[in-house]
């Protein structure tokens, strides 16, 4: 087992690793930059490195500055989190050629999946099933309105390099395609660098369920049932359940093992993510994250594992510690993502937390960095903290979740917590009765209410 790990992240997924490996007995190094200096996961690590200045592509997302800290500190492996380099496959790349073992998938992997149109042909292979569209990618226009005639619309022009929510268009019919198209690509090459798109069925009224996976990079592969996360803002995950309300167990056994096998026939490692959009009692495949989520502790909460610490292990050679047989989800879990955020319009709020209350109690979870006289720093993303409860059924995890948030103090900076109050109260909510379009049209009505 290793000694010692890097931890190339921030906030909350940070202090996640640092206490994964402090229960296993290894030394952990923290990684910051100058705004970060006072930063709880500097504080936990056993040791803290300064990597650069605020900006992240100078300090979170720099390689080098990343390399050399393993190397001053010798650190044996890195755990990347979710987010900056965790699914940069050069960065692998560079690991793997200086013996650093990397907390996360081989970089063949991770490449393959990063193109999205390329996981898509790879997981059609395997027998996982895709939303309808384009063979690859779409070089113009012409192209694209014929596909669109073709599939039938509304159609969505996606970024094969995507991420975040970002470089998507819907074309309701032909004449929104020409902007459709332009847009997707104009913004996909600004963001990713990479403007080639492809195009997909743009599905009305689906739930966006996901399932977790673990590979020991041997040839086995096992599921850990789904994840809903369709109370989305964006294309952004607001909330997320487990398990899925709308998932019978019989459809959880096909999904789950339809993925488990296509993991173990890729010989994937560690911990990864298959999504879906589901409608109409189907699956549809859209993108495979190769990371560990900002969801997994709803995941956790049901089957009682620590995939930190399965990551750590496989990393290091070791056996899983779990079979498909020893995965049975007990109860149902919630996670809300809490962001410094004034409500309506979701405006970021950096600035000093005067007094944090956490939340306790049986079935309450806080992943969260934050702590009394903390000042959120306005350079990176404004999640705060996740809450997550686990219940013996979902009415039980709702009740818990409302009490918990309760108990929760966050002041001096405004935060998106009155959102979930709100919602809590919403009887399509306490129905679990949502698709991915329903929080965009509920925040919609709400705003002309007031
Ligand atoms: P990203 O990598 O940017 O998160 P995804 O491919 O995971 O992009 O899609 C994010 C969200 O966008 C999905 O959860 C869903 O809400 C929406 N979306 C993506 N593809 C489609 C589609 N074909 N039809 C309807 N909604 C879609």
């Amino acid at each position: 087992m290793f000694k010692k790990i890097l931890i190339a992240n921030r906030g909350e997924i940070a202090l996640r690793v640092v206490r994964a490996a402090r229960e296993m007995g290894i030394a952990t190094v923290a990684v910051h930059s100058t705004a970060d200096s006072d930063a709880m996961h500097v504080r936990m690590a056993d040791e803290s490195i300064c990597i650069g200045p605020p900006p992240s592509p100078k300090s979170y997302l720099s390689i080098p500055a990343i390399v050399s800290a393993c190397e001053i500190t010798g650190a044996e492996a890195i755990h990347p989190g979710y987010g900056f380099l965790s699914e940069n496959a050069r960065f692998v790349e560079i690991l793997e050629e200086m013996n650093i073992a990397f907390i996360g998938p081989s970089s063949e992997h991770i490449r393959l999946m990063g193109d999205k149109i390329t996981a898509k042909d790879t997981m059609k292979m395997l027998g996982v099933p895709c939303v309808p569209g384009s063979e690859g990618g779409v070089p113009d226009l012409d192209t694209a309105r014929e596909l669109g005639e073709q599939i039938g619309y509304p159609v969505i022009v996606k970024a094969t390099a995507g991420g975040g929510g970002r470089g998507m268009k819907v074309a309701h019919d032909a004449l929104e395609m020409e902007s459709a198209f332009r847009t997707a690509r104009a913004e996909a090459k600004a963001a990713f660098g990479n403007d080639e798109v492809y195009i997909e069925k743009y599905l009305t009224t689906p739930r966006h369920i996901e399932v977790q996976v673990f590979g020991d990079g041997r040839g086995t592969a096992v599921h850990l049932a789904e994840r809903d996360c369709s109370l989305q803002r964006r294309h952004q995950k607001v909330l997320e359940e487990a398990p899925g309300p709308s998932i019978t167990p019989a459809e959880r056994a096909r999904i789950g093992k339809i993925c488990s096998d296509a993991m173990a026939k890729l010989g994937y490692s560690g911990a990864g993510t298959v999504e879906f959009l589901y409608e109409n009692g189907q699956f549809y495949f859209i993108e495979m994250n190769t990371r560990l989520q900002v969801e997994h502790p709803v995941t956790e909460a049901i089957m009682g594992v620590d995939l930190v610490r399965e990551q750590i292990r496989i990393a290091a050679g070791l056996k899983m510690s779990f079979k498909q047989e020893d995965l049975v989800p007990r109860g149902h879990a919630i996670e809300v993502r809490i962001n410094a955020e004034r409500l309506p319009d979701f405006a970021p709020s950096p600035g000093k937390i005067t007094h944090f209350h956490t939340p306790g109690g049986l079935g309450v979870r806080m992943d969260s960095a934050l702590y009394d006289g903390y000042s959120i720093p306005p350079n990176y993303d404004s999640l705060i903290a996740k809450l997550i409860v686990h219940g013996r059924d979902r009415p039980e995890a709702l009740a818990r979740l409302d009490r918990a948030l309760g108990e929760l103090i966050v002041d001096g900076v405004h935060t998106t917590v009155p959102l979930f109050d709100a919602l809590l109260r919403d009887p399509d909510i306490q129905a679990g009765n949502y698709n991915i379009h329903w929080l965009e049209q509920w925040l919609a009505d709400h705003a002309k209410a007031e």
